[in-house]
């Protein structure tokens, strides 16, 4: 028999988590649940564990950890905290596929621990790609390892290039929604509330991605991490709005031929491509019907107006740590928007300003990139009070 694969779900208790569990459910006798972790929400992982008898479970939260530990008591499942334990159970012999689905610059870490212990990265956390984009690919080239993409424009890239990998890339598009504010003005964007910008039209995703959407900085960091994954510059990645997020993505070639991927907004594809692949499992996923989208339409983004996008490519450019510096503002300035501490036209006021105080570093180790993050957070913060 076929052994199974070892699974660990970092951020088992988020969306992207969540999704995955469904996922390895469907298919008992190719997946092995090892891992899952989350940050504070135990009562949702205590919840997982007995439901999917992972090897072991990490709560980041130190505070948590008796709770978790005695609500397993009888399990025999091992129970571990802290931020060091995330990093340590994904290396463990059985781990085979390492899925990243913890939220913002927490991923780094841990997935920096998974590819030196040689395990195969599913990503859907980007940031860890933002931050250390260069890297975190130099690493995996080093150690062997192999990451793919779990965002679905990403996915959607990368199942376009299947079969074609003797022929270059000419250029790709990344499709935006556009989000709720889609079509705005900046007067009109002055006044948009936290509740407005939580409400996405197609995808439901955790807090932090949809007010990344809605500002378009979840595109931005998308351009940044798409550059890495597929080896291109800056001028290869181009962002196309496309209301309906029906066309994943698109690739075009050298000889002007173009490919795309696309079908229904669900995000449960592009996680098990990313654990199955180069296989395609069976589905039962609601299918396309072209009836009930008689018109795909696409636009011009406006980074005029969503300054975060073109902050992402400012940051692309500079490179070095400015990614690192940009995305630790963000995600300062989102928590804020979130707490209704700011407005949603701060949050990239406070990206830029953040940039702009940046001290850049060329060629940076993952001390650099600490350190960065840490100056970039606390300057952003103060921006806030
Ligand atoms: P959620 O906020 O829904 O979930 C985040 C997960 O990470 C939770 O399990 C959370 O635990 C855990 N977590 C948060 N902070 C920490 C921390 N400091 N240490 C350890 N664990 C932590 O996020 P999403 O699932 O929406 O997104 C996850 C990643 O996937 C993001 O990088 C996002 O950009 C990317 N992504 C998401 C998509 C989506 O559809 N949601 C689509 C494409 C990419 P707890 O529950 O305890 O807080």
């Amino acid at each position: 028999m076929q052994q199974k694969k070892g699974i660990a779900i970092l951020g088992s208790t988020g969306s992207i988590g969540t999704q995955a569990l469904e996922v390895l459910e469907q298919y008992p006798d190719y997946f092995d649940l090892q891992v899952i972790t989350a940050n504070r929400n135990a009562d949702l992982l205590i919840e997982q564990a007995k439901k999917h008898h992972p090897n072991t479970v990490v709560i980041a939260d130190e505070s948590l950890y008796e709770k978790v530990k005695n609500a397993l008591w009888d399990d025999d499942i091992h129970v571990y905290a802290g931020a060091d334990a995330l990093s340590q159970v994904v290396s463990s012999n059985e781990v085979h596929t390492v899925l990243t689905a913890m939220v913002g610059y927490s991923g780094l870490k841990p997935t920096i621990a998974a590819i030196e212990a040689k395990k195969t990265i599913a990503l859907a956390n980007k940031e860890t790609l933002v931050v250390a984009g260069e890297l975190i690919k130099k690493m995996a080239l080093e150690n062997n390892v192999a990451i793919y993409p779990v965002d679905s424009e990403h996915s959607a890239i990368f199942q376009c290039l299947t079969g074609e990998f003797q022929n270059p890339i000419e250029k790709i598009y990344l499709t935006a929604s556009g989000g709720p504010f889609r079509g705005f003005t900046t007067e009109q964007l002055q006044s948009v509330t936290r509740a407005q910008a939580l409400k996405h039209p197609n995808w439901s995703m955790g807090a932090k991605i949809t007010i990344d959407s809605a500002s378009m900085m979840n595109k931005g960091l998308e351009v940044i991490e798409a550059k890495w994954l597929f080896d291109l510059r800056p001028d290869q990645v181009d962002v196309i709005v496309h209301p309906q997020s029906i066309v994943h993505s698109l690739v075009q070639f050298e000889d002007g031929s173009m490919k795309a991927q696309w079908g229904l907004p669900d995000m449960k594809l592009p996680i098990q491509y990313a654990l199955t692949y180069p296989d395609r499992f069976p589905t039962k996923f609601e299918r396309f019907n072209f009836m009930d989208y008689p018109e795909l339409t696409f636009e011009k983004p406006d980074p005029k107006t969503f300054r975060n996008l073109q902050l992402a490519y400012d940051a692309m450019d500079a490179g070095g740590t400015m990614p690192c510096a940009l995305n630790a503002a963000n995600e300062i300035a989102v928590q804020a928007f979130l707490e209704e501490k700011i407005s949603f036209l701060q949050i990239a006021e406070i990206n830029e300003k953040t940039m702009h105080a940046a001290a850049t570093k060329g060629t940076p180790g993952l001390e650099d990139f600490v350190a960065i993050d840490s100056e970039s957070r606390a300057f952003a913060t103060g921006l806030i009070k």
